[in-house]
């Protein structure tokens, strides 16, 4: 066990002035309070405050601090209460126990009401004062240092709120030490085989690895003192868990890890820090892009740095990190490294002093301040949680488990991350209680509730607002399963109609096996696939039929001619486009689709259109506003697109309202001529209130060209008015 000596040795190390008979007070205090107790090691409990204690020396804290660690769990597990330790030590003392004790009973796990209010409870804490965090951060890496002696369930939920909460808040205070041991820790809990197989491999090469660290080392420092720059040049191997990821981001092998070892160069001025920056880019060739001032701007945890990558010796990337010892002490200690003493006594939060506490504390200064402004929990949680997690939402299920979210995420990322079902059949959401949009953007602490309706699909445009790559990926692949759906039961009633023609019929042809002749003959591996072919209009259903159907059954010929031939049913343009002939229409992607367009609306390229999957006659394309489409079945709907190849001219109508004057109709149709429109009809007719209602029909290539000659005729002198007309109706607003 550590001895008491050792501990406030290690205090006056880096703080002469310290209070030793208060150390050996606490140190005595708890021993007592303790005494019997013991961990689940079998070692007196007594243990783990004293090392809690000993990482708060680490962490060069005060001595109130060092306190506080020694008598963190006497509230909680013994006898003593707050009052006790105000009247024995301080109120500072009792203070920072108080709060320790009120954020280890925290549960990040537990029901809704409570998560934000936690939340806020352990925030509150930390802008009062960041030593109870300090210290919460010593409890939390002891335990995991000691976490082999709890059972399994609870070394994984230790472990997962560890890498959920306390890794993260480490590094938002910049004490990296803490955070890599904390995540390297948690790592070996949360993913044991693959922990150990890299601890293996890691030291199996490290020899190898050391003796190139320390050549590298020598020769990046012989260059920089040539250049005359003098420096420290330190080379640190990535901690497991950062290696790991990089791993698994770059799929990678350890091997191929060029830079899982790091340079420090440690100058004596920042003016020395670009100077040793210059020389390294000289010397050795930068890797585009990697190049970071951190020093003129600092990130928000304070840390300061030019970072490089060069192409090194043996064409080895290797990673620089420059800085002057200050900035070095920061990078290793962060928010730490700002404990200042004067006279024997700590510069806390939010006390001016000429150490450039004022700057230095301003992140903390900011929250304190919020905290008074805001006196609604949930609006306090938005603002500080941004400040702490930048890159992430922090949003809660209604259960109120915690979910993170990349920035910008919307409900339905939030339901696929619940489950792939609720993502298919979100239809709502609620946040905080009140149905926001589906697009609304996710702010931390929002609790969200996902409303699902079992018809309900995915839409395309979903996949322009979600922001994480699971709901993209799920989106895609569930239009893509529909859009085949449809495809297939448009290709059977298509081929079942041919078939017919001649006597027999898809299920027929099914069962006798003929069906398989088309297969042979389309080089396709499966029924399924010839059937979708047709839907997409890929395959020609008649071609298809005549490959199925015996030459012995086609000698006496159809018993009715094909489906292409006969009238066209009401609602469809009179001519059907000729086979072959580009429509300038994708449907769910895939071109030359059988394609048909609706008379009611004359969607003109350009327009916002829908397919519809008539039966038996392909696809016809309705505008998007036409009403006509909207009585059509909604699972006959499919995504279509004008493909912006052909400039085919489309018919459209324009209706022109003007005062019924002479000479004015010679004026808006040359204003048609010098648009190189022909009018293929036109109907005029007075009113009784003077005016002229004047309905042209014409061909335009798209909406563009349709526009031009409503904006031509609008400057007429007598035109009122000029509306698009569908079938009869007036489109406004085109
Ligand atoms: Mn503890």
């Amino acid at each position: 066990m550590l001895r008491l000596e050792t501990l406030v040795d290690k205090v006056a190390a880096y703080h002469p002035a310290a209070d030793r008979a208060l150390i050996e007070k606490a140190f005595a205090f708890s021993e007592r309070a303790h005494a019997g107790q013991r961990r689940r090691s079998g070692e007196p409990y007594f243990v783990h405050p004293l090392s809690v204690a000993s990482i708060i020396a680490d962490l060069r804290l005060d001595v109130a601090s060092i306190c506080a660690g020694l008598l963190h769990d006497c509230v909680e597990d013994t006898a003593a209460t707050v009052e006790e330790l105000q009247a024995e030590f301080s109120p500072e003392v009792a203070f920072l126990v108080d709060g320790v004790t009120k954020l280890g009973k925290i549960a990040w796990h537990t029901r809704e009401e409570r998560q934000a209010e936690n939340f806020r409870k352990m925030l509150l804490a930390m802008a009062r004062d960041i030593r109870v965090i300090l210290v919460k951060l010593a409890d939390r890496l002891d335990n995991m240092r000691t976490l082999g002696h709890m059972p399994p369930e609870k070394q994984e939920r230790i472990a997962r709120e560890t890498m959920d909460i306390y890794a993260p808040l480490a590094h938002r205070l910049g004490i990296m030490w803490v955070k890599c041991e904390l995540e390297d820790l948690a790592f070996r809990y949360l993913f044991p085989a693959e922990f150990e197989a890299l601890r293996a491999q890691v030291d199996q090469t490290e020899e190898e690895r050391l003796r190139r660290t320390l050549e590298v080392e020598a020769l990046v420092a012989q260059e920089l003192a040539a250049g005359g720059v003098v420096c420290r040049v330190k080379g640190r191997a990535k901690h497991l868990w950062s290696i790991h990821q990089k791993m698994k981001r770059t799929g990678r092998e350890l091997s191929q890890i060029q830079d899982a070892v790091g340079f420090r160069v440690i100058t004596g001025s920042v003016g020395e820090c670009y100077q040793a920056l210059g020389i390294a880019h000289s010397r050795w060739t930068p890797v585009p892009g990697r190049f970071k001032d951190y020093l003129a701007l600092p990130k928000a945890n304070l840390y300061q740095s030019l970072h490089t990558t060069l192409v090194g010796p043996g064409a080895e990337r290797m990673e620089l990190q420059i800085r002057t010892e200050e900035m070095h002490r920061v990078a290793e200690e962060g928010i730490a490294a700002h404990w200042k003493y004067k006279e024997g006594r700590p510069g806390g939060p939010g006390r001016e002093g000429p150490g450039g506490d004022a700057q230095t504390f301003a992140w903390l200064r900011q929250l304190m301040e919020w905290q008074q402004d805001l006196q609604d929990p949930a609006e306090f949680i938005q603002s500080v949680k941004i400040d702490l997690f930048a890159d992430e939402v922090y949003v809660f299920t209604p259960k109120g488990d915690v979910k993170a979210l990349p920035k910008g995420s919307c409900p339905i990322d939030f339901a696929y991350a619940v489950h792939t079902k609720v993502g298919d059949h979100c239809s709502g959401a609620r946040v905080n209680g009140a149905i926001v949009p589906l697009r609304y953007r996710l702010r931390n602490g929002d609790m969200l509730e996902i409303i699902t309706s079992p018809n309900r699909r995915p839409n395309k445009d979903w996949i322009k607002f979600v922001a994480t790559s699971r709901a993209k990926t799920k989106i895609r692949h569930l239009l893509r399963e529909e859009q085949r759906e449809k495809a297939k039961t448009l290709g059977r009633e298509l081929l079942d109609r041919e078939l017919r023609r001649w006597r027999t019929s898809l299920p027929k042809s099914e069962k006798d096996g003929t069906i398989e002749r088309a297969i042979t003959a389309f080089k396709l591996n499966s029924i399924e696939d010839l059937i979708a072919l047709i839907g997409y209009g890929k395959l020609v259903a008649a071609q298809v039929a005549q490959a199925i159907v015996p030459d012995e059954r086609r000698e006496g010929g159809p018993i009715e001619p094909s489906p292409d031939a006969e009238t066209p049913i009401k609602g469809l343009v009179k001519k059907a486009p000729r086979r072959g002939a580009p429509s300038g229409i994708t449907v769910a992607g895939e071109t030359d689709v059988l394609v048909r367009f609706a008379k009611c609306c004359t969607p003109l390229p350009g327009d916002s259109i829908v397919g519809f999957i008539t039966r038996g006659r392909g696809v016809t394309v309705h505008t998007r506003e036409c009403e006509d489409s909207l009585d059509l079945e909604p699972e006959r709907r499919v995504d279509v697109e004008w493909d912006g190849q052909s400039k085919a001219p489309r018919p459209v109508a324009l209706k022109v309202v003007c005062a019924d004057k002479p000479g004015l109709l010679a004026h808006i149709s040359q204003s048609f001529t010098d648009a190189g429109v022909n009018i293929s009809q036109a109907n005029c007719r007075a009113t009784d209130d003077n005016r002229a209602e004047n309905t042209f029909h014409f061909q335009v290539q798209d909406l563009e060209q349709l526009k031009g000659v409503m904006r031509a005729l609008l400057r007429i002198s007598g035109v009122q008015s000029v509306d698009r007309v569908v079938l009869g109706t007036v489109v406004p607003g085109t």
